[in-house]
Formats: structure tokens, C-alpha cells, sequence
């Protein structure tokens, strides 16, 4: 049976050979009971060393990664088990001028048919409760100019879920259609931000 570290390892190993995170950026946590245990701050997913236990009520230890909030948040919400947190390109690019993207890809249609795009400093609780209020109903969100938070029963499924929305960014970006499937945000003179 695959250990808790291991099962860390592998889908952190699969998050940097995608692109999906940049160097010692992104997080991942599992629910436990009366907490979660997540990987440290600064450190590599794909070799995250000892694990952080953070308990739903009270201080988090200081080595624990900077967006625990935000994992706090979605297990106190919603019922997901696993969180990862990604920074990729294609996602984080279209987040920039939408408010939610939706995919045209076979998979994206049928996996995550909208993605919500919230907004939020990294680390503060304003994100926090933005994203954790977006995976009650979803299981991936963008934070406007920074990144994803995608949720699951297990760490392999949030991964799986990072990694949709990405490849369903990208198509969008390669094809030119984002322009005509979210906000107008394209159209000269209409622009949000
Ligand atoms: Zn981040």
C-alpha cells in the first residue's frame, strides 16, 4: 500500500513534470481527522519532506505552507478530502481578464464545464473563503493572476483536476475562442480590469 508521503511524492512529481507548478511554488494537503496534513513552506512538491499537521481550530505550526488557510476553508466547507494547490500558465493567463472561463475541449466539457475565476491577496483569508465557497459547488477555481485550487477525494483526483483545466486553458488560448465564451472581456472598450 502507498504511504501517505509516497502518494505526496508521486502526484507532486507529476504536478512539476507538467509544468503545472513552478519551482518550490504550489501546495498539497489531506484531511484528517480534526485537521489536515500539508506540505511544508518553500518546499519542492515533488520531494516534499516531513508533512505539517494543521488542526481546524487554532494556530497553525509556522512550517506550514503559506496557503493553509485556504485549506482550512475548503475541508471546513465542503466535503473534499484532498486539496492541491498549482500555479499553471494557460489557467492563470486566462484568469487575468475573465470572471469565469468555460472549457470547449471534450473533457473540460464533460469534467469541469465552468471554472469559476476568484479573486484574493495569496495567503489572506479573503482568498481563503473565495475559494472554498467556489469548490462547494466545483472542484477546481482560479485565483485571479495566481493560481489553482482544485479538490477530491484524493490528492491524485485534485491533481487530475489541476491538470484538466489547464489542458482546457490552453486549448481555449490555442484556439483563439476564450474571446467569445466568457464575459465580452475582449471586446474593445468592455474590458473588467
Ligand atoms: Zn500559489
Amino acid at each position: 500500500m502507498t504511504s501517505l508521503l509516497e502518494e505526496f511524492q508521486k502526484v507532486g512529481k507529476r504536478l512539476r513534470e507538467e509544468g503545472l507548478v513552478d519551482a518550490n511554488f504550489g501546495n498539497m494537503s489531506v484531511r484528517e481527522e480534526d485537521g489536515f496534513s500539508i506540505t511544508r513552506t518553500g518546499s519542492f512538491l515533488d520531494s516534499p519532506g516531513k508533512l505539517v499537521f494543521v488542526p481546524f481550530d487554532g494556530e497553525a505550526p509556522k512550517q506550514a505552507s503559506n496557503e493553509h488557510q485556504a485549506h482550512r476553508e475548503i475541508y471546513r466547507i465542503t466535503p473534499h478530502r484532498a486539496v492541491v494547490h498549482a500555479h499553471p500558465p494557460h489557467a492563470v493567463a486566462l484568469s487575468l481578464h475573465h470572471e469565469r472561463i468555460i472549457p470547449a475541449d471534450c473533457e473540460g466539457e464533460m469534467f469541469c464545464p465552468e471554472i469559476q475565476v476568484v479573486t484574493g491577496a495569496p495567503g489572506s483569508i479573503g482568498m481563503a473563503q473565495n475559494v472554498a465557497k467556489a469548490l462547494v459547488e466545483h472542484r477546481v477555481v482560479i485565483v485571479r493572476g495566481h493560481g489553482t485550487f482544485a479538490a477530491g477525494k484524493t490528492l491524485e483526483e485534485a491533481y487530475i483536476m489541476t491538470s484538466l483545466a489547464e489542458h482546457s486553458c490552453q486549448v481555449l488560448i490555442l484556439s483563439g475562442k476564450e474571446c467569445h465564451d466568457t464575459i465580452n472581456s475582449c471586446q474593445p472598450g468592455n474590458q473588467r480590469e
